[in-house]
């Protein structure tokens, strides 16, 4: 039997050598959010990265945006095994259709909805707390590689009411969860009840908060809380199980300091 020896300098050389070239990324531990940077060095979180932590004042000066679901199309849920995703039923799963049927317009742009998904808990803080859930839709200027990404983030807290456009991910959920890499067709609307509860926003530059954590995301956190009851939010809780990147530095170093005292209205 031979015992081999490593200084800490050759072992962190090799553990990072083997994660470089099989790293997958995760929530947890070795593939948690503290080692992305083995997928790209922007995840180290230096600059415009996402979730923050919001102030309520942040609040005050709300960013006007128009949300429409101007005609319901197809939909799929995917489990693509970081969390569940609801996108268009043409093209390919892994880089979803836009939906020319579902805007975000601000100050003369228009973003068409690419996919939306959900975070357990809230990747955004308020005033130093997080809430139950997030969800994200992700909307771009075009279908280019280079088009502009805007992202409108929405929370969800613990109420008595069931949001009830969420109840059809429920009931997947319920019935039989999807499998990771697997999607069903899904009869949901891509969010038009939703953006009706929507009044109040802040903007700001962020990133992705997933590898490759791309930077120059238009962010847009609302901060009305829509409501689910406890049992929508056991469903979600069983197949997102923990999916949350940890709060990055903000870049207009406005952290707050000392947090308000912070009870959302959810609706
Ligand atoms: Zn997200």
């Amino acid at each position: 039997m031979t015992l081999q020896f490593y200084s800490s300098q050759q072992l962190r050389k090799k553990y990072n050598k083997r994660n470089d070239e099989n790293f997958e990324w995760g929530y947890l531990g070795s593939n948690g959010p503290a080692y992305w940077y083995q997928v790209n060095e922007t995840c180290k979180g230096i600059n415009q990265q996402t979730p923050i932590d919001l102030k309520l004042e942040d609040f005050v000066n709300s960013t006007k945006i128009e949300l429409n679901v101007a005609k319901e199309t197809e939909l799929i849920l995917l489990n693509n095994g970081h969390t569940y995703q609801v996108q268009r039923l043409k093209g390919n799963i892994t880089v979803p259709e836009l939906n020319y049927d579902a805007t975000l317009k601000v100050g003369g742009e228009t973003y068409y909805l690419f996919q939306f998904h959900f975070h357990m808990p809230s990747e955004h803080h308020v005033e130093g707390r997080d809430l139950l859930m997030e969800g994200h839709w992700v909307f771009k200027t075009s279908s280019d590689k280079n088009a502009k990404v805007a992202v409108l983030g929405v929370f969800f807290d613990l109420g008595e009411n069931d949001e009830p456009s969420l109840k059809p991910i429920v009931d997947i959920i319920n019935d039989k969860p999807v499998e990771v890499g697997k999607y069903v067709s899904i009869s949901m609307s891509a969010g038009k009840q939703i953006f009706k509860k929507v009044k109040t926003v802040y903007s700001y530059t962020g990133s992705f908060t997933i590898p490759p954590c791309t930077e120059g995301v238009r962010w847009f956190v609302s901060q009305d809380v829509l409501s689910i009851s406890p049992s929508q939010f056991k469903s979600f809780k069983y197949v997102l199980k923990y999916n949350s990147r940890f709060k990055q530095k903000r870049l207009d170093g406005g952290e707050p300091k000392s947090h308000q005292p912070w009870k959302p209205n959810v609706l």
